[in-house]
């Protein structure tokens, strides 16, 4: 049987499903039921990202152990299955055992063939973005977005993965897409 995989992005848990992730959720729904229509097994995957600062303080804020605080909103994406009818067949939380078992199995294959590396860092972070922001991006020294929080200043030494490393690969696979 001829096999389809696709997956939506893993939303952050930090608030209640919105709208625009409702959007995409129904995209997916649409093509993996279309593939399904067409004699596809679909592996349709969606899910929860548990992972980041900002949940962090979400689950501080509302008074919740953090597990607990994922917990409860894990399940509250998941209803989105009963209350749009969707159809996808996997649903993973970033915390889940076998989710953290592949990224460490990914990690030391990494590590193994020389992808990662340290270096130390400095940049200017927005919690609210869950992004470094370049002086460029800022007004009056405060993200454009969230003019309202405070820049934190995270200096650091932390692994990179040498993506240059896969810059000629990753081109001679974006010219035969094109060609
Ligand atoms: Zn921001």
């Amino acid at each position: 049987m001829k096999r389809y995989s696709l997956t939506t992005t893993l939303p952050y848990v930090n608030s209640d499903p919105h709208i625009g992730f409702a959007l995409e959720i129904i995209q997916a729904d649409i093509i993996a039921r279309h593939k399904r229509a067409e004699g596809y097994k679909v592996f349709f995957n969606t899910g929860t990202d548990e992972h980041g600062m900002k949940i962090d303080q979400a689950a501080m804020e509302q008074g919740k152990d953090t597990q607990a605080y994922v917990d409860e909103y894990a399940a509250k994406f998941d209803r989105l299955k009963q209350a749009l009818n969707l159809s996808y067949n996997s649903f993973i939380r970033t915390t889940d055992p076998h989710h953290i078992a592949a990224a460490q199995e990914f990690w030391k294959r990494c590590a193994a063939s020389d992808d990662i590396y340290k270096k130390q860092y400095k940049i200017k972070y927005c919690v609210g973005c869950e992004l470094e922001k370049t002086e460029s991006e800022l007004d009056h020294g405060h993200c454009i977005l969230h003019p309202n929080l405070e820049l934190e200043i995270i200096e650091e030494e932390n692994y990179f993965f040498r993506f240059s490393k896969y810059q000629q690969p990753l081109n001679v696979l974006g010219d035969s897409g094109t060609g």
